[in-house]
């Protein structure tokens, strides 16, 4: 047998989505000589090319679109927009070229050296390439960081049609569909229902479950409800699909359960957006030792070591949520490891965002988990109608939730919705990192007036110092 093509280096990243290009920049500038494996042809992985990042272009146009029509009734009329999709496309396609193009830049920078191709392990020192380009090459490393992803959870009882997509292919704004159908009332489908109802579509949304975004307080969520009720045609708790027929006139769908309509419905357009799945099973994971659970999660320690010394798995593909900003840390924490450093993931808090209408976002401890773990805890609520950027704003529905220790008053969670709350859901995040308590976050100056201000407001409740609320009940 001809001998492959062999390239060697001191760690190989296999995959280059936030938490890999994180890990294999941080291990370049720690001097490691470094190898990108990547598939695709830039880097970034889904967030960057097909996920967090095109949506948020879009989620900027729907909000755009919203809020100019919410100003009619307070005496701002404009023209009901007219939607050049292909414009639209090429704006969306432009946000992700200058971050791709932008990663490839530093990559280079920093000597990565990036090989294109489909990497699968060939031993415990060995990842075998087959190239984009054709032919194979095996990067023989020191350390390997896998992070690998996950890929879309499909429904095998649909049918194969282009009018069926997972968020990659809605991403794509293929049309404006008259009827769309989302299945899955998690993030992705609320983010991505929240985009296409702004262009124009009629909705219904499937969730098996008996509320939407499992993991958010159900006070987060029944705010969002409620501003959303009327923009979709369905919300269908307890609901499933059960089948479906792809017909001239649209697809025809049958559900089950509670929320059930009579008879199949037909859409334009199905979205399927019913979770991710790790790629710890596409790997050849085998042929280096390493463990993957049945679920396709490879375990690992709080060096983000996998059960093979040396090989690192960080980001969707290790447990945890599948959030890029997690991927990011660990990433770092692997590579960091991997050159030698005492570094752990030891996060405090890992926080979430909706980025819906409204934005949904939490950190630390929810109440709900609060709940179900029996733990003793103090929350204060800062209600936005009581904001006055808020009102000035005219979206005064939100709120700001925190949660503290009750012997100690340190901040331990909390959630905010409403606009913006992505943003604001930071300061939350650090002050649990921090072991802030109610005081800490009350006596801090907030600026006046911001939504930001809520956060601190909040704290005070705690303490019942807040002046922006009528007084306490003694
Ligand atoms: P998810 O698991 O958050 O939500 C999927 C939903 O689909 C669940 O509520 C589930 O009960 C429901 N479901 C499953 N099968 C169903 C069926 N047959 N019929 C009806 N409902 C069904 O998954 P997602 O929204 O696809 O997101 C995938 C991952 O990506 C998540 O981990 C998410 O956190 C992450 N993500 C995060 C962001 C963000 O942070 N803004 C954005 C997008 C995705």
């Amino acid at each position: 047998m001809p001998e492959t093509n062999t390239v060697s280096c001191d760690v190989a990243v296999l995959g280059s989505g936030p938490g890999g290009y994180s890990a294999a920049f941080r291990a370049a500038d720690l001097g490691l000589k470094t190898v990108l494996i990547e598939r695709e042809a830039t880097l970034g992985g889904v967030c960057l090319n097909v996920g967090c990042i095109p949506s948020k272009a879009l989620l900027h146009v729907a909000q755009l679109i919203t809020e100019a029509e919410a100003f009619r009734a307070h005496g701002v009329d404009f023209a009901k927009p007219r939607i050049d999709l292909d414009l639209l496309r090429a704006h969306k396609n432009k946000v992700v070229g200058k971050l791709t193009t932008g990663l490839s830049g530093m990559a280079k920078m920093r000597k990565v050296q990036v090989v294109q191709g489909v990497g699968a392990f060939r031993s415990p020192q060995e990842i075998e390439v087959a190239l984009a380009a054709g032919g194979t090459i095996v990067v023989r490393f020191e350390k390997a960081i896998i992070a690998a992803g996950s890929e879309a959870v499909t429904l095998p009882f649909l049918p194969k049609d282009p009018r069926i997509v997972d968020s990659t292919g809605a991403l794509e704004l293929p049309v404006i569909p008259k009827r769309m159908l989302v299945i899955g009332g998690g993030i992705i489908g609320l983010e991505m229902a929240t985009v296409y109802s702004a262009l124009g579509s009629r909705i219904d949304v499937v969730e098996m479950l008996d509320g939407l975004m499992a993991g958010a307080d159900r006070d987060l969520v029944r705010i969002w409800q409620k501003r959303n009720t009327s923009r979709f045609d369905r919300i269908m708790l307890k609901t499933k699909t059960v089948g479906a027929n792809a017909k001239r006139d649209g697809i025809h769908v049958r559900f089950e359960g509670a929320g059930a309509p009579e008879g199949a419905e037909a859409y334009d357009l199905v979205l399927v957006a019913v979770g991710r799945t790790p790629n710890g099973k596409h790997i050849g994971a085998e042929r280096a030792g390493i463990t993957v659970d049945a679920r396709g999660f490879i375990p690992v320690d709080r060096r983000m070591q996998t059960n093979v010394s040396g090989i690192f798995a960080i980001g969707d593909i290790a447990e945890g949520p599948m959030l890029a900003h997690k991927a990011v840390h660990e990433g770092h924490v692997a590579a960091e490891a991997a050159a030698g450093k005492p570094s752990q993931f030891d996060a405090k808090q890992i926080p979430s965002v909706a980025y819906t209408d409204p934005e949904i976002a939490w950190a630390g401890k929810t109440e709900d988990e609060l709940k179900a773990e029996a733990v003793p805890f103090g929350k204060a609520v800062f209600p936005w109608a009581a904001s006055g950027r808020a009102i000035a704003m005219a979206r005064d529905e939100g709120f700001t939730k925190l949660l503290f220790d009750p012997e100690s008053h340190r901040i331990i969670g909390g959630g905010i919705v409403g606009v913006h709350a992505g943003d604001l859901i930071s300061e939350i995040a650090l002050g649990i990192e921090m072991g802030s308590d109610a005081t800490d976050i009350g006596k801090t100056i907030h600026p006046h007036p911001t939504l930001s201000e809520s956060v601190g407001m909040a704290a005070e409740v705690f303490e019942g110092v807040c002046t922006d609320l009528p007084p306490a009940k003694k």
